[in-house]
């Protein structure tokens, strides 16, 4: 599909890109009013009326409400490829410490009612502002490419429902259908630093609910009850053994059980318990080995307790796996090569063990989601070790401490995504 050499690619992109530091102000902007104004996912009310504003006044066709909230810009620039780029715009419910000035204050109403402070702690306000800036430049500097570009501003990252809810609601069917879907996430390695990582990038994900039934009684008469909270620590025990003893230890698996509920009072045997259960995995076919044997274990210990009923195990968010697209992988990171020097692409050595939802988005088109670095040099620098150690040293995404640095970040996600269109989007013929 590319036959232009990187080198004529980066070109381009260069060319397009002089204009980034009298634009850069203005991305700057609207990154501080994101990051001020984070909304929980599928809330993302203003965020999603500033994103369409944002790509209309870049010239871009915008339809607003793609499953849910999410808003689609397309921008057709005559015979060519059809490029797909998402970014994703959902806040997490997590209490701001970072300290700055434009830091978040916000709160936000959960599905059950309750308030919950909200921060933009895993960078998906870069990714947005990024995104605009980018359109903005492709946008201005048209005669530069051609073929279309599809702008994806998705909802709902963080619950892994924004990418299927916006393919549900026809994204790839009302809209041109891209060629090829690109998407970036920030990372907590150096600023100006770029990662590729051809094949598995991100884990699948499943994450459940489960609810263990006993039967309550008063605290002082544990004769009477069926304790749900014995059955529910024997299952955590026991659950430990799936990744230990269970599963190929050169499968890289991960089963946490995050959330555990039950009870009110010491003196009172509660009627049931609550466990909250992530499974990660590389592959579909182990992370359903992972779910059936959490099955097994969880029903096999409710039964043994004399459960008075099976317990009820509810799947209510997962993911496929990230899985880019070799070929574009070396494509896009040939450009941001060029583009940045090779020094500063740096292959990821393994997958994340995280997840993401834009597996959905990348399953039947080739795809590649890559990572650029946040983190301040004088920070990044003062830290010792290889790359993961670093990496685990500096105030991490999902903390209340996430603090990118923010010019710099907000430039190189501009960077790179106008680099990666323009390794799919050819020059005119002079
Ligand atoms: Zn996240
Ligand atoms: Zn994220």
């Amino acid at each position: 599909m590319a036959t232009e050499s990187p080198e004529e690619a980066a070109g381009r992109a260069r060319a397009v890109l002089a204009d980034l530091d009298g634009l850069l102000p203005e991305v700057d902007a609207l990154y501080q009013d994101l990051h001020a104004n984070p909304e929980l996912s599928g809330a993302e009310v203003r965020t999603a009326g500033m994103v369409a504003s944002c790509y209309a006044a870049a010239g871009l066709d915008v339809t607003a409400g793609v499953g849910g909230l999410g808003v689609v810009g397309v921008l057709a620039n005559g015979p060519g490829p059809v490029v797909g780029i998402r970014a994703d715009f959902d806040a997490l419910p997590i209490a701001e410490d970072t300290g700055l000035a434009y830091a978040s204050t916000a709160v936000g109403t959960r599905a059950d009612g309750t308030t919950v402070p909200v921060m933009h702690a895993c960078g998906h306000d870069l990714h947005t502002a990024s995104l605009v800036g980018a359109a903005r430049l492709l946008a201005a500097h048209r005669d530069r490419w051609r073929g279309t570009l599809v702008l994806i501003a998705q909802p709902a990252e963080e619950t892994m429902q924004g990418a299927k809810a916006m393919l549900g609601d026809g994204l790839f069917d009302r809209f041109p259908r891209p060629d090829v879907v690109l998407a970036q996430h920030c990372a907590v390695t150096r600023t100006g630093m770029v990662h590729h990582k051809a094949g598995i990038a991100y884990s699948a994900c499943r994450n459940f609910r489960i609810t263990i039934h006993g039967r309550g009684a008063h605290g002082a008469a544990p004769h009477w009850s069926v304790d749900p909270v014995l059955l529910a620590a024997q299952t955590i025990v026991l659950l430990q053994g799936i990744v230990a003893r269970e599963v190929d230890p050169d499968e890289m698996t991960v089963l946490t059980v995050g959330s555990v509920h039950a009870g009110t009072r010491p003196n009172i045997i509660p009627p049931e318990a609550v466990l909250e259960v992530t499974l990660r995995a590389t592959s579909e076919p182990v992370i359903d080995q992972l779910q059936a044997a959490m099955e097994r274990i969880v029903n096999g210990v409710a039964a043994t307790g004399r459960a008075p009923r099976p317990p009820e195990i509810e799947l209510r968010e997962h993911t496929i796996a990230v899985d880019n697209d070799a070929a574009v992988t070396a494509r896009v990171r040939a450009v941001h090569a060029e583009l940045f020097g090779a020094d500063e692409v740096i292959d990821l050595p393994e997958a994340n063990k995280g997840s993401e939802d834009f597996a959905y988005l990348g399953a039947d088109i080739p795809a590649t989601m890559w990572f650029y670095g946040s983190t301040a040099p004088e920070l990044w620098d003062a830290a010792s070790g290889e790359l993961r150690e670093r990496m685990a040293r500096m105030p991490g995404q999902h903390t209340p401490f996430y603090a990118p640095d923010r010019l710099p970040t907000l430039r190189r996600g501009v960077e790179t995504l106008v680099g990666a269109a323009l390794a799919y989007l050819p020059g005119r013929p002079a």
